[in-house]
């Protein structure tokens, strides 16, 4: 079979919720008669009234053509019964997320549909191996995972079971690129690929919470200015603090208590109190005041404050893209500097006292008159960082450490001194999960850098960030991450260290 063979077939959809009328609308966009079953009775009628109201709305504001929305509708054929769908070539269930519900939908269809059919399940959490066992034919089922809002979101992840026969998930794979989609494969684990990957992206700020490092709007401010669309608290209020918590537990139960899943007291409370988020008035933030959303400043102009002294002995240590950065802001702030290329660390040393890149340790691990900054991804002036000092600074270098920062480019932002800062923490474990994902043959890092992006409108994929921050520097971060909470959840991805060691040391 190949995903040519699909292309025309007719398509049953079952469940005519949220997902399942998206996916019947793309199925029938794609040019398939679509049939659209539901249990509850006339629920697959009202879900066509719907979606025929929102796509001529669509037409009237000039997106979509009148006709071809009209041909989309009269390819979509809501059915009372299973009985009528035995023609159906492909089938896609997006019924309830419960596994018995899916395992007993699955063999009622096999009495009904050819043995040729290809059945597909949408489910988010479910394993795919559990839904296809006691099918009579278990290898034609593969999941068939769509990101909501279904039309809208390109990401498919294609997965496989144990039992799906490789032939019918490139079928899909191919379906679902002749649907407009971008299809990645994945094996039947904990959370796909998106699920799973995202985890830290929510922990690693709840954990700041955790431990009163930073406000909820400062991780935002500063997750934000790395390129990230909302920041992890404003995200998990628009998901549902319960919704985004019980995925978590899913998946931490899912890989048999594994401490790196552990969910947060933070979250567990908030979910306690009724604090969900958008949906219930308040969650990180307060939202009873009518506000449809927080207003965060994604960046700040620079502030202008007292101007470090210019008699300053001023040094950039290191080598790479943010020591030439540093440098080059120097430039253009007309201040006088000297370089050391061959230094240990990068940053700058301002009369001895020195501002670092972190490379995961706390500022005072370092020294006295240190200063940690997080990872610039922002190339834009005035973005918001993270940064941290030393418990045994001077009340001067405290003073003048913001104050450089901003002359290097940034809108400083201070938190804790806690290791590896914001951003850094955060992305490294989210390469670090990435790497355990590949090495477990769930992905390929091309599969999760596209799930990533194009599922959670990540600025990048985790791969992507590898390339620009070099395994070096991502291990000595998770190994810092670990040095300091001790425990498994920092442990270094077995891909990311075995790498090191075979490679050429970046
Ligand atoms: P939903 O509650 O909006 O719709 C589910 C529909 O299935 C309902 O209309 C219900 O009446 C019907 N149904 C329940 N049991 C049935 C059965 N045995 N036979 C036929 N119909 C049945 O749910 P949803 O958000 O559309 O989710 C559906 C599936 O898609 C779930 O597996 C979910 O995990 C998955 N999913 C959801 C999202 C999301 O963001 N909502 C994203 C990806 C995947």
């Amino acid at each position: 079979m190949t995903g040519g063979q699909l292309n025309g077939v007719t398509v049953l959809v079952v469940g005519a919720g949220i997902m399942g009328v998206g996916i019947a609308q793309v199925a029938a966009q794609a040019g398939h008669a679509v049939m659209l079953y539901d249990l509850r009775e006339g629920a697959a009628g009202e879900a066509k009234t719907r979606l025929a109201s929102s796509l001529n709305a669509l037409v009237l504001k000039g997106k979509l053509g009148a006709d071809a929305v009209a041909q989309t509708l009269a390819r979509i054929e809501p059915i009372d019964a299973l009985q009528a769908a035995a023609s159906a070539g492909l089938v896609v269930e997006a019924i309830v997320e419960k596994l018995d519900a899916k395992r007993t939908l699955f063999q009622r269809l096999e009495a009904v549909v050819a043995a040729d059919c290809v059945l597909a399940t949408n489910t988010s959490s479910i394993s795919v191996t559990a839904i296809a066992n006691g099918l009579q034919h278990p290898a034609r089922l593969v999941g068939m995972h769509f990101f909501n809002p279904v039309p809208l979101m390109k990401l498919v992840e294609v997965v496989s079971g144990l039992q799906t026969d490789p032939v019918v998930a490139q079928a899909i794979f191919e379906l679902s690129q002749a649907w407009g989609k971008v299809p990645v494969h994945a094996r039947s684990t904990p959370g796909f690929i998106v699920n799973r990957i995202a985890r830290p992206f929510y922990a690693e700020t709840l954990a700041l919470l955790q431990e009163r490092a930073a406000q909820p709007a400062l991780l935002d401010v500063c997750l934000r200015a790395a390129g990230f669309r909302m920041g992890p608290c404003e995200l998990i209020d628009l998901i549902g603090q319960d919704t985004n918590f019980s995925v978590t537990s899913s998946v931490y139960e899912a890989n048999f208590y594994d401490k790196r899943f552990v969910p947060s007291l933070v979250q567990r409370e908030l979910v306690d109190g009724g604090l969900l988020g958008r949906k219930s008035g308040r969650g990180f933030y307060d939202y009873t005041a009518g506000a449809a959303s927080v207003a965060l400043p994604a960046f700040e102009a620079l502030e202008l404050g007292a101007t470090p002294p210019l008699t300053t002995a001023l040094c950039v240590a290191g080598r790479g893209a943010v020591a030439e950065r540093l440098a080059s802001r120097l430039v253009s702030a007309g201040c006088a500097f000297e370089r050391d290329a061959d230094a240990d660390w990068i940053g700058l040393s301002a009369d001895g006292a020195q501002l670092r890149l972190t490379d995961g340790r706390p500022a005072s691990q370092i020294g006295a008159q240190v200063a940690v900054f997080d990872w610039p991804l922002a190339q834009q002036g005035g973005a918001a960082l993270a940064w941290a000092a030393s418990s045994g600074a001077s009340p001067a270098w405290l003073a003048l450490a913001p104050q450089w920062l901003r002359v290097l480019g940034f809108s400083p932002r201070q938190v804790a001194d806690t290791p590896a800062l914001v951003v850094a923490r955060t992305l490294a474990m989210l390469i670090n999960e990435a790497a355990d994902a590949v090495l477990q043959g769930v992905c390929s890092q091309d599969g999760a850098d596209a799930a990533m992006k194009l599922g959670v409108n990540y600025p990048a994929g985790p791969f992507e960030w590898l390339q620009d921050w070099k395994r070096g520097a991502v291990i000595a971060v998770l190994d810092a991450l670990d040095a300091h909470y001790r425990g498994e959840r920092y442990r270094v991805s077995p891909w990311l260290r075995q790498r090191t060691w075979t490679e050429d040391g970046t």
